[in-house]
């Protein structure tokens, strides 16, 4: 063996048992072995898959800017659901589109929304399915922000928590598990415990957009949920991408607030903040897998570049690695037939 005949073994020989002492491939050897000492399992218990719901009947629109995802109405919602659930995945987060927009976005709370119709539908149907919503003003306003806009165009923090408490109790009405403040106004998820516990819905959860980001990854997203803002854009209430220490201390207000889950989004340029997070927190922490990483895979994938299961299964995997218990992706029901074959 040439590797025992150099100088450095002659050197050892005699002072260590085997050269080397130690050999981390030894664990490496076939699939089942390397399966067998995993540090991260992906599942698809861990997956929520993100549905958006319009008004109307048998509607089942493809969205051009998220290939294999659909605008839906609240039927084909529970059909997309059903097929989901056959396929392992126990739950979706639902984002509404309404008929009406104003000012306000004063239709998000709307009992008869799209939204709370697919909740209720979904709920009846499959009635083990958790059904998470979207709480957010932004599809519903005219000028696509998440909040009010004052007279110079500023985006108002405290008129803005009851329109979104109302929103987020006509959710729970609907029967919704989970409510999900998306908006990042100070004291959100404080307003929508207090309503939610006031009405009686102590046992609804409320899982916090905690750590959002001003992302350009969100890109596809604003087309299929048609809330891109009309005028400036979200910096003054997103959180800068530049900032690390920052997403601990939303973090931390959110679950002292009475934030069940903790949600860092998106997900892939954000590893590191997923990981302070899970480490600072008791909370489980969920990662949202945004539509512009979607996005980047499909068309890498259609031009042949990347192999799709390969690199999704990899991206999935290392944010379970950085520490997310959940992972909202578009890729929710590829990956979960992936993982069962
Ligand atoms: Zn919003």
């Amino acid at each position: 063996m040439a590797e025992q005949d150099s100088e450095l073994y002659e050197e050892l020989h005699g002072r260590i048992p085997a050269w080397p002492a130690q050999r981390p491939r030894r664990l490496r050897r076939g699939e089942t072995l390397r399966r067998l000492v995993a540090e991260t399992r992906l599942s698809p218990q861990q997956f929520i898959y993100p549905l958006f719901i319009v008004p109307g009947r048998r509607v089942r629109d493809p969205i051009a800017s998220l290939p294999g995802q659909f605008h839906l109405s609240a039927d084909s919602a529970v059909e997309e659901a059903e097929q989901a659930w056959r396929e392992g995945v126990r739950a979706v987060l639902l984002f509404g589109e309404p008929t009406e927009k104003d000012e306000l976005g004063r239709t998000a709370a709307d009992p008869m929304g799209s939204a709370q119709a697919a909740v209720r539908l979904l709920k009846q149907a499959l009635p083990e399915l958790i059904v998470i919503t979207d709480v957010c003003l932004c599809g519903y306003t005219t000028h696509g922000h998440c909040g009010v806009v004052g007279e110079d165009g500023e985006i108002l923090n405290d008129p803005t928590l009851e329109l979104l408490a109302e929103t987020a109790l006509s959710h729970a009405e609907a029967g919704a598990d989970i409510v999900a403040p998306s908006d990042m106004m100070d004291a959100r998820v404080g307003a929508i415990r207090t309503m939610l516990d006031a009405a009686g819905f102590v046992n609804t959860g409320i899982m916090a957009y905690s750590a959002k980001y001003a992302s350009a990854f969100y890109g596809p997203f604003r087309e299929a949920a048609n809330s891109a803002p009309q005028f400036g854009d979200r910096r003054s209430y997103q959180m800068a991408y530049a900032n690390r220490r920052e997403a601990l201390r939303e973090a931390r207000l959110d679950a002292e607030e009475g934030a069940d889950v903790i949600m860092v989004k998106p997900a892939l340029s954000y590893l590191d903040v997923i990981a302070d997070v899970r480490a600072a927190l008791d909370r489980p922490v969920a990662a949202y897998n945004v539509s512009g990483e979607y996005a980047m895979v499909k068309a890498a994938v259609e031009r042949g570049w990347v192999e799709e299961r390969a690199v999704t299964l990899e991206i999935l995997t290392s944010i379970a690695r950085a520490g997310a218990d959940l992972i909202i992706t578009y890729h929710a029901r590829e990956a979960a037939r992936w993982l069962s074959e």
